[in-house]
């Protein structure tokens, strides 16, 4: 649907609030600690895909516009072990994607990376923040759900694991729109290519170029719902990633300063906040998910 009256804004607004308290109470539940968000800094993702860079003069220097806290995630856990943080990121995507309903310029990711943590940890993790927020969202949101004519079913852990390369044969690349329109429950893929992903998703030492990392796709055409992965954390193994995915050290210089220091083993995901809200609230478009929404080549936005 279409977010057209004052009345169905406040229902998206409210469940949009819901979802923020109860993913913030389950990680809490868990151990998390919430650190307050990074929004400037000399690195940030390079990102698989080309976004235009957002930069700043920062005092004369660089900085940019975080497109997500990736590295500031995995340095961050030196200093504790288990964190979350609602993560506002702008990634000026090419302004055809606008088109798709799921892209935003600006939008929070709630990105979490756990100490120490395998793939199955975080997979196990994210089948249970999906769920205690759509059950939160059901239990005490039930009048907007019904505002909006939405009957939001309640998946059961665990979820369904596909591999990437079985996803491909199947339906072709890309393949998130045609696999979430099969499907009436979250569905894991998992073993991504190299060639698809970013340098940080670790590569199993066992299978060459086979990531062990993983997407959350929604049912019923929603698309891509988080990304996440086991992170490279050793300097060798990175630097050689930089090499093979042809991206210059310089431009991550700042963080293998730290990377030489130590960061620790660990594994973690972000969940696009607007895109978990269309869903909860049965949107067709991203951009009536929130107030201010920054689409992708629109400059009227404020
Ligand atoms: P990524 O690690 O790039 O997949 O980003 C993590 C999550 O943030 C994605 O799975 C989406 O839920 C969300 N996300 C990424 N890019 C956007 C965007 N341009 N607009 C809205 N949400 C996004
Ligand atoms: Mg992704």
């Amino acid at each position: 649907m279409r977010v057209t009256t004052e009345t169905e804004r406040i229902a998206v607004l409210t469940l949009s609030s819901e979802i923020v308290r109860a993913a913030g109470a389950f990680l809490r539940d868990e151990g998390f600690l919430e650190i307050l968000p990074v929004l400037l800094s000399p690195i940030t993702d390079p990102l698989h895909h080309e976004t235009y860079a957002g930069s700043v003069d920062f005092y004369g220097a660089p900085y940019q516009l975080m497109k997500s806290m990736i590295f500031h995630k995995q340095i961050a856990l030196r200093t504790v072990p288990r964190i979350f943080c609602f993560s506002p990121n702008v990634r000026m995507e090419p302004p055809e994607r606008a088109a798709l309903g799921r892209y935003l310029a600006e939008f929070v990711q709630l990105d979490l990376e756990v100490r120490d943590a395998s793939r199955d940890d975080v997979l196990a993790l994210g089948e249970g923040l999906v769920v205690a927020v759509l059950k939160a969202v059901g239990e005490r949101c039930p009048d907007e759900l019904a505002r909006l004519g939405r009957n939001l079913k309640i998946p059961s852990a665990p979820f369904v694991r596909i591999r990437y390369a079985d996803a491909a044969d199947r339906f072709g690349e890309p393949f998130d729109d045609a696999l979430s329109a099969s499907i009436d429950a979250p569905v894991w893929v998992i073993d991504f290519p190299r060639r698809v992903r970013e340098f940080y998703d670790r590569e199993d030492p066992g299978r060459p170029d086979v990531l062990l990392d993983m997407d959350l796709i929604y049912p019923e055409g929603y698309g891509e719902a988080l990304s996440g992965g086991e992170r490279e954390h050793e300097l060798p193994r990175i630097l050689d990633r930089l090499r093979r995915d042809g991206i210059p050290r310089e431009r991550v210089s700042a963080y293998l300063t730290y990377v030489e220091k130590g960061v620790p083993r660990s594994a973690g995901f972000g969940i696009g906040v607007e895109r978990l809200t269309r869903y909860v609230a049965g949107l067709d478009r991203i951009e009536d998910a929130r107030l201010f929404p920054k689409i992708p080549g629109d400059t009227r936005a404020i």
